[in-house]
């Protein structure tokens, strides 16, 4: 038997937060944002429930081929564009739409003569200062991208520094100015926008992480009145039991001294599987269904957590580190990350199944993270 501990995605919750996205942004298509793996879920296993989305989002040139070959007619976006020569031939054979955000990709795709024309996304740095170019350059940037041979429709794109702190206004009016006048659709909103800025909506939207039901912002209050659902649920058991009296410590550094005897239960996680290891004691964690908090450090394969709320727990006892009921996002802020990284961390150890449609637990057929 392998240890207890298994990861559950459920591409129904993946299917029911992008509906909640297209009431959202009822006017705009949407890109599905599946890079990293799908945030750690494995594309594969998500892919059924992106039927609705418009088109696919990501960034690395295997993962867009692999979604061609998962049969995925609609678009394909590169979110960094192309890299080197060969990769233009890639998005010409696959039927990639790819990101321009420097002259660099411009003479990349004008030397490589492509015989089908490649749609493109613009991209300007309307102040994120990542990718793209200035407000200033970028109606040339247009103009020398219309003129490039091999370039086919030209979407205005750009990506908000600071959306989910409801901070948007700046790099809006920056690119409205500077694409005053310009044709062609725009795509801005990250999953932030789409939830709290509809202004910004336009053509496209690309949410990324609420289609995971995971909180743009990182704090888990602030989607409080989203409906999403978490479509990754890491669980497991405990696997020991240990009764401390006043004064005893537990785990590695002694960080936690019991102020009353307690038990304690011993989960079968650790940050060797990608529980956070910096997640202090008190991160909130679920035994048998009732919320109780982790006490001590996390170590490599295990975590400890206090069964004072559920005294009929023991050896056995089903844990959830994250899921529907603990959010995710309230297990990575208090170790100082978002639900982001929990998700892209995922170790490969974690055997991870996938929930049939409308099974969220036992279903779904075992496999290993890829
Ligand atoms: C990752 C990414 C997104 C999605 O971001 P979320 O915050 O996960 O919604 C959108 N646009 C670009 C350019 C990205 O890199």
């Amino acid at each position: 038997m392998p240890r207890p501990i298994v990861a559950h995605i459920h591409p129904d919750a993946v299917r029911h937060n992008l509906e909640i996205v297209r009431q959202k942004a009822s006017g705009s298509r949407v890109w599905a944002v599946v890079k990293a793996n799908a945030y750690g879920h494995g594309i594969e296993r998500i892919y059924p429930a992106l039927a609705a989305a418009d088109g696919i989002a990501l960034l690395d040139l295997d993962e867009a081929v692999r979604v061609r070959e998962l049969g995925w007619k609609k678009p394909v976006l590169l979110l960094e564009g192309v890299f080197k020569p060969e990769d233009v031939k890639t998005a010409e054979t696959f039927g990639l739409t790819v990101a321009v955000h420097c002259d660099e990709q411009l003479e990349l795709i004008a030397a490589a003569k492509p015989g089908r024309s490649i749609d493109i996304n613009l991209k300007m740095n309307s102040g994120m200062n990542r990718l793209g170019f200035t407000p200033e350059g970028f109606r040339g940037a247009w103009e020398r991208a219309r003129a490039t041979q091999g370039v086919g429709a030209i979407t205005l794109m750009s990506h908000f520094a600071n959306a989910d702190a409801h901070d948007v206004d700046w790099q809006l009016d920056r690119f409205d100015a500077a694409t005053e006048g310009i044709p062609g659709e725009r795509s801005l909103s990250n999953s932030a926008a789409v939830l709290w800025h509809e202004r910004a909506h336009r053509d496209w939207v690309r949410p990324g992480i609420v289609l995971y039901g995971g909180s743009p912002s990182g704090v888990a209050r602030h989607i409080a009145d989203v409906s999403l659902r978490a479509s990754m649920t890491l669980s497991s058991e405990i696997i020991g039991v240990q009764t401390m009296r006043i004064g005893d410590t537990v785990g590695y550094a002694r960080t936690y001294t019991a102020d009353r005897s307690m038990r304690i239960g011993v989960v079968a996680c650790g940050y060797a599987d990608g529980y956070p290891r910096h997640a202090p004691s008190g991160t909130p964690v679920a035994v048998d269904g009732v919320m109780t908090r982790t006490v001590g450090r996390v170590s490599m394969d295990m975590l400890t957590v206090d069964l004072t709320p559920c005294p009929s727990a023991g050896i056995g006892s089903k844990v959830e580190l994250w899921g529907d009921q603990v959010k995710i996002d309230d297990v990575a802020e208090p170790a100082g990350t978002i639900g982001y990284e929990l998700m892209c961390a995922l170790a490969r150890r974690v055997p991870v199944r996938v929930s049939a449609a409308h099974d969220d637990t036992h279903a779904g057929v075992a496999e290993f993270a890829v």
